[in-house]
C-alpha cells in the first residue's frame, strides 16, 4: 500500500535528537529520529525512564536537546522564542497542573489571555471548550475551582486548557495515567471522538500497551537508552514485531488484541435470507434458517434458536465485539447491520477465525 504521507512535509520532525543530562553518562534520549504527520496520533510507548517525557519536553523546548534538530511544520523550533512556541503547542500532563487559586474558566483562558484575546472572545472559547469536553453546563463549571472537580473532570479541564488557542500540535504525557480504569476508558473514548472533530497532530505518551493500541495511529516503542525499537501501526506491531524486545513488550495475547483492532466491514459478509412476514417464512424454510426482520432490522431467527437471541453487530464494530456477540448468543453467525440497524449480511465465526493470523505470523 502506498504511503499517502510520503510527499507531505511532516508536522513534527525529530532529526538525530540526543539529550544527555549534566552529570549523567548515558543519554536519556539517543539519536532519535521520528516524523509525525499532520492529523496523526503517534504514541510513544515504553517503560518508565526510557526517555518519553524528555522527548516531549524537547519538542516544546522545556528542555533543550544536546544535539539534533526539531522541526514543527517545517520550522526549526530552536529559532523560535520558547514562550511563543508553547502557545502553539498544547501540553497535557498527568499531574494536570491546573492553578488551584484560579477558576476553571481562568485556567482554560490562560493562553488566550497571554495571546491578547479580548474578554468576550476568551469567554466564548471557554464556553465552547467546556461543552466540547462534556463539562455541562459550562456556566456552572467555569466558576468552580479545580479542587471542586473529580480527577476525571480536572483532566478534562487540562485537555480543554491545552486546546484553548486551537494549537495544531498537542503533546499529551500520560494524561489519563492517574485515573481509575473505568474513567480512563471513558476519557480515551471521548478523546478519540474529539480527535475526529479537531484533527490535531498529537504525540501521546504512555507506558500502557492497551492504551497505545487503542489510541495510536502509529506507535513508537522505545527500547532502553532512548532508542526506538519499532515505529509502526498497531496491527504491524502485533503481527510483525521487529525483535524479541518488541514481542516481549507487547506480551501474550496479540491475537485477541488484533481482534479489537479489526472491523467487521473489513471481512467478507455472507448473504442472510430475510423475511419481513412470519407467514412467508415457511416458503424459505428448506432446512436453512431465515431471519425475521422488522423494518429491515433483525427480530429473530426462524426456526428459533435455543435462546432466541440474534447475535448482532454494527458495521463499525470490531471482530472482538462480533465474537463476543456470537458467544453471548451461542451462535456461530453474527448479523451485521448498518448505522440504522438494518441488515447488511452475516459474518460467520469461521470467517473471523480464518482472518486471525496464525501464531507464527503473530510472533507469539
Ligand atoms: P520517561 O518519561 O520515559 O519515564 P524520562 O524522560 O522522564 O523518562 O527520563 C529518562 C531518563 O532521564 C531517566 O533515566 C531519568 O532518570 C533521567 N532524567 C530525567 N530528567 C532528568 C534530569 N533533570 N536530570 C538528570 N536525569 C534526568
Ligand atoms: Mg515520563
Amino acid at each position: 500500500m502506498a504511503d499517502p504521507h510520503t510527499d507531505q512535509q511532516p508536522m513534527i520532525r525529530l532529526e538525530n535528537v540526543t539529550k544527555t543530562y549534566p552529570g549523567v553518562d548515558e543519554p536519556a534520549v539517543a539519536d532519535l529520529s521520528l516524523d509525525v504527520h499532520a492529523g496523526e496520533i503517534v504514541v510513544l510507548l515504553g517503560p518508565s525512564g526510557c526517555g518519553k517525557t524528555t522527548t516531549m519536553r524537547m519538542i516544546n523546548r522545556l528542555i533543550e536537546p544536546t544535539s539534533g534538530r526539531i522541526y514543527i511544520d517545517g520550522a526549526d523550533v530552536t529559532n523560535v522564542d520558547p514562550d511563543e512556541l508553547r502557545r502553539h503547542i498544547g501540553y497535557v500532563i498527568q499531574q494536570v497542573g491546573l492553578l488551584p487559586h484560579l477558576t476553571v474558566g481562568a485556567n482554560i483562558g490562560m493562553v488566550p489571555k497571554a495571546l491578547g484575546w479580548d474578554k468576550k472572545r476568551t469567554d466564548d472559547r471557554v464556553t465552547e471548550l467546556l461543552a466540547l469536553l462534556g463539562l455541562d453546563p459550562p456556566e456552572s463549571y467555569r466558576r468552580r475551582y479545580p479542587k471542586q472537580l473529580s480527577g476525571g473532570q480536572q483532566q478534562r479541564v487540562g485537555v480543554a486548557r491545552a486546546l484553548a488557542a486551537d494549537p495544531p500540535v498537542m503533546l499529551m504525557d500520560e494524561p489519563f495515567g492517574a485515573l481509575d480504569p473505568i474513567i480512563r476508558d471513558r476519557l480515551q473514548d471521548e478523546f478519540l471522538t474529539l480527535q475526529q472533530q479537531i484533527h490535531k497532530t498529537i504525540v501521546f505518551v504512555t507506558h500502557d500497551i492497551e492504551e497505545a493500541l487503542k489510541l495510536g495511529d502509529r506507535i513508537a516503542i522505545f527500547g532502553t537508552g532512548g532508542r526506538i525499537a519499532q515505529f509502526d501501526t498497531p496491527i504491524k506491531l502485533l503481527t510483525e514485531p521487529a525483535d524479541e524486545f518488541v514481542a516481549s513488550f507487547i506480551g501474550a495475547g496479540s491475537s485477541v488484541r488484533l481482534l479489537g483492532l479489526q472491523h467487521v466491514e473489513e471481512l467478507p459478509l455472507q448473504a442472510v435470507d430475510t423475511v419481513e412476514d412470519e407467514q412467508q417464512a415457511s416458503q424459505h424454510l428448506d432446512g436453512k434458517r431465515v431471519l425475521l426482520t422488522d423494518g429491515g432490522r433483525p427480530a429473530r431467527w426462524l426456526p428459533a434458536l435455543a435462546d432466541g437471541q440474534v447475535a448482532t453487530v454494527r458495521g463499525g464494530q470490531t471482530l472482538y465485539q462480533a465474537l463476543d456477540a456470537m458467544l453471548t448468543a451461542h451462535d456461530d453467525l453474527a448479523v451485521v447491520t448498518d448505522e440504522d440497524g438494518r441488515v447488511l449480511g452475516g459474518l460467520s465465526m469461521d470467517t473471523v477465525l480464518r482472518h486471525v493470523p496464525s501464531d507464527e505470523a503473530g510472533g507469539g
